[in-house]
Parts: C-alpha cells; sequence; structure tokens
C-alpha cells in the first residue's frame, strides 16, 4: 500500500486512461477523488468496482473548462479530507480537422479543456502543496501527439506541447517544497478518444507500434502510480513516453 493516507484527486476519471488511474491509486492505498463531466453512470459504477476492491473512490461533477470549477473542487477535497497530496491531470479532449478549416470554436475548447483546465487545477492545488503541506505529487497527461504530431491536430498538439513546458517551468518553481510535476505522454491507447479510428488499429499496430499492440490505460495508470508514489521522490520535470516505441521512428518494411 505505497499510496496509503494519499489523497489523491484525478479529472476525467470516470472513462479511459483517467478510470485505470482511479483504481490503480486507489488500489495502492490512496482515497481518489475523481472529476466526471457528464458520464453519471460510468461514474457511479467506478465507485461501487473500487469500493468491492477494498478501497475509496468518489465521483465529482465538474467541467474543467469551466471558470471557478477547479477551485471549487479542490477547495471541497481540501474541506473533507484535511489535505491534498496527489493531482492527476487526465481530462481532454480532441477536436480534430484540417487547419484551413477549423473553427475558432474547435480550438478554444481543446485549449480550454486540456490547457487551461491543467492550468486552473494545478492553479488551485499549488498553495496546499506547496506552501501549506510541502507535499505533493502533480501528473498532467499530454500525448505523443506533442512532438510526434499528426496532421489535422494543429490545436491538440498546441495543447499537449503547452502542457509539457507548463509542467518543467512549475516543476521548477515548486521542487523545493517538495512538490514534483511531471507528465506522461500516452502513444495510441485503446480508449473512447481513439475508437473513431480504431477500424484503422490493425494498419496502426503494423506499420508504427514496435510492441505490436495497442496500450491500454493500465499501460499509463502503472507509470502515473509509480510517479505519485514513493518510489520517485527525485524526478520531477519530466515527460515519460509510454507509447510501445511508436515515437522512435519509422518501422522497417
Ligand atoms: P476518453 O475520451 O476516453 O476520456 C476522457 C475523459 O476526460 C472522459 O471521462 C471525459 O468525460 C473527460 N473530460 C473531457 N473533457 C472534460 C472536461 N471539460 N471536464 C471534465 N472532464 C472532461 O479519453 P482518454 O483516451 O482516456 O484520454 C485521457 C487523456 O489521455 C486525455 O488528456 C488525452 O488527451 C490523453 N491521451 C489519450 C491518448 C489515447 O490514445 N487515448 C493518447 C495520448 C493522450
Amino acid at each position: 500500500m505505497q499510496l496509503a493516507d494519499r489523497v489523491a484527486l484525478v479529472t476525467g476519471g470516470s472513462r479511459g486512461i483517467g478510470r485505470g488511474i482511479v483504481r490503480a491509486l486507489a488500489s495502492n492505498g490512496a482515497k481518489v477523488v475523481f472529476v466526471y463531466r457528464g458520464s453519471a453512470e460510468h461514474a457511479t459504477s467506478l465507485e461501487a468496482e473500487v469500493k468491492a476492491a477494498g478501497g475509496f473512490a468518489k465521483a465529482v461533477q465538474a467541467d474543467v473548462a469551466e471558470a471557478g470549477a477547479a477551485a471549487r473542487v479542490v477547495d471541497a477535497v481540501v474541506a473533507e479530507f484535511g489535505r491534498l497530496d496527489i493531482l492527476v491531470n487526465n481530462a481532454g479532449i480532441i477536436r480534430d480537422g484540417l487547419f484551413v478549416r477549423m473553427s475558432d470554436a474547435d480550438w478554444d475548447a481543446v485549449i480550454a479543456t486540456n490547457l487551461r483546465g491543467t492550468f486552473a487545477f494545478c492553479r488551485a492545488a499549488i498553495e496546499q502543496m506547496a506552501l501549506r503541506q510541502r507535499y505533493g505529487r502533480i501528473v498532467n497527461v499530454s500525448s505523443v501527439a506533442a512532438e510526434h504530431v499528426n496532421a489535422g491536430q494543429t490545436n491538440y498538439a498546441a495543447s499537449k506541447g503547452a502542457v509539457n513546458s507548463f509542467t518543467r517551468a512549475l516543476a521548477m518553481e515548486v521542487a523545493g517544497r517538495n512538490v514534483t510535476v511531471n507528465a506522461v505522454a500516452p502513444g495510441f491507447i485503446g480508449t473512447d478518444m481513439t475508437e473513431a479510428i480504431r477500424n484503422k488499429a490493425g494498419d496502426i499496430i503494423k506499420k508504427m507500434i514496435p510492441a505490436k499492440r495497442l496500450g491500454e490505460p493500465d499501460d499509463i495508470a502503472k507509470a502515473v502510480a509509480f510517479l505519485v508514489g514513493p518510489d520517485s521522490t527525485y524526478i520531477t520535470g519530466q515527460v515519460l513516453t509510454i507509447d510501445g516505441g511508436l515515437s522512435l521512428g519509422a518501422m522497417a518494411g
């Protein structure tokens, strides 16, 4: 139970990668509060699943892109549990489209959720972590698509590239206060987000993924559990790519 007595907050926790992260942190002993936006059914089933496994998870509804949401959620966690040790900014969206046709709304939605949401939750948590507790572990979920860019994703690449830079800059400011800030950059993970291109999965695996399989939420969740646990205290400001080798380069054949 490496995370016993730790209090964690995970955004976008009810589905996909976030759901895997909630499970992993709870099974390591953390009390986990997770933010869901619309999937109340998924949120309730996750609470029950974690409870049945002997852990604790509590769902809170919020839209991370909405002004004031982060402060409301973080204040409620601190009021109920007395502390906040771990923050995982996982909520994220895609609104893909070629740049010539990209609407302002699609640009703004992606930046507001992926970048501003991450900023807002870090901002809301940082005084509690850096000043009051002198302890904190933050992990931002970025993407391999920040560096290994795809056509049709200028908004998404910009948001995740900025998350990487933000992670490094914030890590530098709070390292002396025993707060680490890292990011994970998943490759192609089988979730609702990638459902639309799942029919091309065979081709993608063959041509792009040296490990010869799609990633699973657990592949990311295990790395997050490591980055917020006791064995990584000297790691900060890093972006850990978890992609089965996808970003290494072109495959032969
Ligand atoms: P998903 O669509 O399955 O889940 C995303 C979760 O975030 C959902 O629960 C959704 O409700 C929540 N969410 C989205 N916008 C929100 C908002 N405004 N407020 C609150 N919650 C919100 O996607 P996923 O694949 O699990 O993605 C999780 C994270 O991983 C995202 O940041 C995504 O960019 C990143 N990522 C995913 C992949 C992949 O291949 N699936 C690859 C690289 C990075």
